[in-house]
Formats: structure tokens, C-alpha cells, sequence
């Protein structure tokens, strides 16, 4: 998978080089290409933002500069991109929107600063190609740096070859399979007794059944108290007796 990111903070984006997604970029399966916007101003200062129309406070990224950089950037690929566009005004950031966008070849991230880019870049783009919006959670940042770096880790983790067991992500919170929907219960590992405290006798058990069936309830029972709007999304079809009886 190709990942190009345009930033006027390359700097901010120096954790790509570790772990998982740094492991993947040395393996050759991310091709991460960080690209620094002001390389594509023609002034003494190299300005990227104006006042915006209308009045009122901040500064708005100039739509030139953002442009030239697409255009090359786009250009320097065979294929199509998707060009993701953070903004806390965009679509929420889900499990699911991860797994779609790793099935994408190619991906252009577009952090911003200030009050965001001139909307005639996103119009522009939208035309001609894939754009997406989207944003990490309803909180303003400072900056799209951080929450490409949560986008690229979301994705990356899902990549075939890139996690050590391919099992890991399955029963993760929000995955896709058996535990569709439900947020993962506790985990445990050794020792068996720390500090006074013993971890679940069924964990020992070596009774896969009672184990997933032990699993499936600490995962409805925590998703009631977290993130009781997920049990209210949960089909009447995806709850066994069991289920209803935790
Ligand atoms: N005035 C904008 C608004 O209220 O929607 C916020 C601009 S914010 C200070 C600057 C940039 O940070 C945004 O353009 C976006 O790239 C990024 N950003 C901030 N919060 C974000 C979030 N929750 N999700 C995705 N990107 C975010």
C-alpha cells in the first residue's frame, strides 16, 4: 500500500518510522512518502494561509499552494488514490471505515492547520476523485497530523502479513466477526496470582466452549456499561438466549 501524506509539519509524522507501521515500511509493505507543503509556495516566506473571506478569526490554508501539491503528488502514481481529508466536520472515523480503506492500494492524506483548507480544494478533488472527509471523534485539535497518524495505524494493523498472527485483529472491539459490534472483555496473562488477585478459573479451564461463552458475556457485559447505544444497535437476530440472560 502507497501512503503519501502533504503536512507542513513533516516532523509530526516521524513516528511512521516505529513499530507496526515502521516494521511494515521496513518490510516493504508501506510505502510512506511524507511531503512538505511549502515546498509548493513560490513566496520569500513561503505562506500557506490567508485571512478568510467574510472576516472573522484564524487563518484559512491557501487553496494554491494545496493544488500544485495534489496534482503532483497524484500525478506521481499509476492508479487512483483515495484522498483522505481530516476535519472534525467530516464522517466518523469507524473499524469499519479502516477495513475499507485497507483495501485501497493508495491513500493521500491532507492535514491541515488553522481553520482548515479553502473548501474549492475539496470541491475541486471531489470531482475528479475518491475524497473523503473524516474525522477521529468529536474534539477540535490543533492540527490533522495526529489524527492521520491514527488513521495510518487503524489501517496499517489491518494490512495482510503486517500483524504477527493474522487472529489478532478478529475479536478485537468493534471487529467484524463472531464479536461483531461488541467491545472486547479483559485479557490476562501470567503470573497466575498477582498481588492477591487470581485471573477467571474458566481461563484455565482448557474448555474452549466455556471460554468463548465466558468471553462473549464479559464483552456484552462491558459494552452495556461503556457503550450501551451499541447493545441498542445489536439486531434481534445477533442475541442468543445467553446473551440476554447477561
Ligand atoms: N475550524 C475547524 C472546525 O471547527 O471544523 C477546525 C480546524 S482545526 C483547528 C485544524 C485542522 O485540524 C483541521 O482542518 C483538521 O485537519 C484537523 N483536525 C482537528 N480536529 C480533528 C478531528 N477531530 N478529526 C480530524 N481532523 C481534525
Amino acid at each position: 500500500m502507497r501512503l503519501d501524506v502533504v503536512t507542513i509539519f513533516p516532523e509530526y509524522l516521524e513516528p511512521l518510522n516505529v513499530s507496526l507501521v515502521g516494521k511494515a515500511r521496513a518490510r516493504g509493505q508501506l510505502d510512506v512518502r511524507i511531503h512538505h507543503l511549502r515546498e509548493w509556495t513560490h513566496d520569500r516566506h513561503h505562506t500557506v494561509d490567508d485571512t478568510p473571506y467574510g472576516g472573522g478569526p484564524g487563518m484559512v490554508m491557501k487553496p494554491d499552494p494545496w493544488g500544485e501539491a495534489l496534482d503532483e503528488v497524484i500525478g506521481s502514481g499509476e492508479g487512483e488514490p483515495v484522498i483522505v481529508v481530516p476535519t472534525p466536520s467530516g464522517r466518523p472515523f469507524t473499524q469499519q471505515l479502516a477495513q475499507e480503506l485497507s483495501e485501497r492500494p493508495w491513500l493521500v492524506f491532507t492535514p491541515a492547520r488553522y481553520e482548515g483548507i479553502d473548501r474549492r480544494v475539496i470541491e475541486e478533488y471531489a470531482e475528479r476523485h475518491d475524497v473523503r472527509e473524516i474525522s477521529i471523534g468529536d474534539y477540535v485539535l490543533a492540527g490533522g497530523e495526529a489524527p492521520v497518524l491514527v488513521m495510518v495505524e487503524a489501517v496499517a494493523r489491518l494490512l495482510p502479513g503486517v500483524l504477527g498472527n493474522a487472529d489478532s485483529h478478529r475479536d478485537d472491539s468493534f471487529a467484524s466477526g463472531a464479536m461483531a459490534s461488541l467491545l472486547e472483555g479483559p485479557v490476562y496473562t501470567k503470573p497466575p496470582l498477582w498481588r492477591d488477585r487470581g485471573i477467571p478459573e474458566v481461563l484455565l479451564s482448557g474448555h474452549h466452549g466455556r471460554v468463548e461463552r465466558w468471553r462473549r458475556d464479559r464483552a456484552l457485559e462491558r459494552t452495556s456499561a461503556h457503550r450501551p447505544d451499541l447493545i441498542r444497535e445489536l439486531g434481534a437476530g445477533t442475541l442468543d438466549r445467553h446473551d440476554r440472560a447477561t
